[in-house]
């Protein structure tokens, strides 16, 4: 089989799928799975809809119309804000816009009138992340600018964490989305039936039991891919892991010392390396390099292997402690958190083997 090649177990996330959805059913939230991890890829879309999932989000539209094009009729939330230069296209493609700029609410409902269609918009609330989302204070003011726009639906009010500031969910900050809701709700006299609490790293509060009633949908991609919660530095129980995995060929295996000879300048990407001494290793080079990958993030499956560095085209893998033989055209397997897998699943060097 060819190589590199991510290895992309559909069974596994279909399972996950299945599960996250369960959680969320039994405590009244409806579930967006989200697929940019994934980056867009149609397969493990299709292992998302048979674990039973029925609202899908994207951050690209390129994969939003991909979704379409395979034949997806249900809901599709675009997860990044829209691009003023993309609005006819998503009124074409999506469902529902998470949005913050009432410039680019006007255009949503500018592009859905001249097409006969009603555009549904989550207004996103910064409850401390500081990426996306208006401050609460603004927010009164911000939706009375809207409300009477037509071509446009306010659907309710999400928020995220966890993403810029790593501020993580706690049942304070999601609570504030809430209260916001009922406040506005009643000063305003209009309804906002979605109160959309978070990512993978809000399901911490399901553990605890301390996701605050109101909280009814949540944008999950991290926890079904990859089984993991990496804001809150978690696996999470219960769901499968690893289910994309990275796999290169040895090209080169020899004996060297572990300082280089001669004078040091900066490697390839400018960086100026350090090099302990640790006397003579025996390490292979792999056919894989960070056009394929992301150095951090990847961890060898196979016992004692020590990633040493990377080029553009090669990783350096110390195989000097490894108890195994390995040989020239042997293949090494690498776990992937989400950062590379995003980074392997966007790369098109990186041949796709799907699994299950
Ligand atoms: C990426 C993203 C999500 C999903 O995040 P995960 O950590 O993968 O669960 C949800 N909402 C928004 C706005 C996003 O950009």
């Amino acid at each position: 089989m060819k190589t590199p090649r991510v290895n992309i177990n559909l069974k596994q996330i279909e399972e996950n799928a299945g599960r996250l959805k369960e959680w969320c059913t039994v405590r009244g939230i409806n579930l967006t799975g989200v697929l940019k991890g994934a980056a867009g890829d149609i397969r493990v879309m299709e292992a998302f809809l048979r674990g039973g999932i029925e609202s899908l989000g994207d951050s690209r539209l390129r994969n939003i119309i991909k979704f379409r094009e395979a034949g997806f009729s249900g809901e599709i939330v675009l997860l990044r804000l829209p691009q003023l230069n993309e609005v006819n296209e998503i009124i074409q493609y999506a469902d529902v816009s998470l949005v913050s700029e009432e410039t680019t609410i006007r255009a949503l409902g500018t592009a859905a009138r001249k097409a006969d269609k009603v555009h549904g918009i989550i207004i996103m609330v910064d409850v401390g992340d500081l990426r996306e989302g208006v401050l609460p204070e603004d927010l009164e003011d911000f939706i009375r600018g809207i409300v009477n726009l037509s071509g446009i639906e306010i659907r309710g009010l999400g928020t995220n964490v966890g993403c810029y500031g790593g501020v993580l969910p706690s049942r304070e900050n999601t609570r504030l989305l809430v209260d916001l809701k009922a406040r506005i709700e009643k000063k305003l006299g209009i309804n906002l039936p979605v109160v959309s609490g978070g990512n993978t790293a809000t399901t911490i509060l399901f553990e605890e039991n301390s996701l605050p009633v109101g909280i009814n949908n949540l944008r999950v991609g991290e926890a079904i891919l990859q089984g993991t919660d990496i804001t809150n530095q978690r696996v999470i129980r219960g769901l499968n892991h690893n289910n994309f995995t990275l796999t290169a060929s040895i090209i080169e295996i020899k004996e060297k010392p572990s300082v280089p000879t001669g004078e040091i300048g900066c490697d390839a990407f400018g960086n100026k390396p350090e090099y302990p001494d640790r006397g003579i290793r025996k390490r292979a080079i792999l056919a894989v390099g960070r056009q394929d990958m992301k150095l951090d993030g990847l961890t060898p499956a196979l016992d004692k292997a020590e990633i040493m560095g990377a080029s553009s085209d090669h990783l350096l893998v110390d195989i000097t402690e490894v108890d195994r033989e390995l040989r020239i055209g042997d293949e090494m397997e690498f776990y992937l958190d989400y950062g590379a897998m995003l980074a392997v699943m966007t790369s098109p060097y990186v041949y796709k083997n799907y699994l299950g």
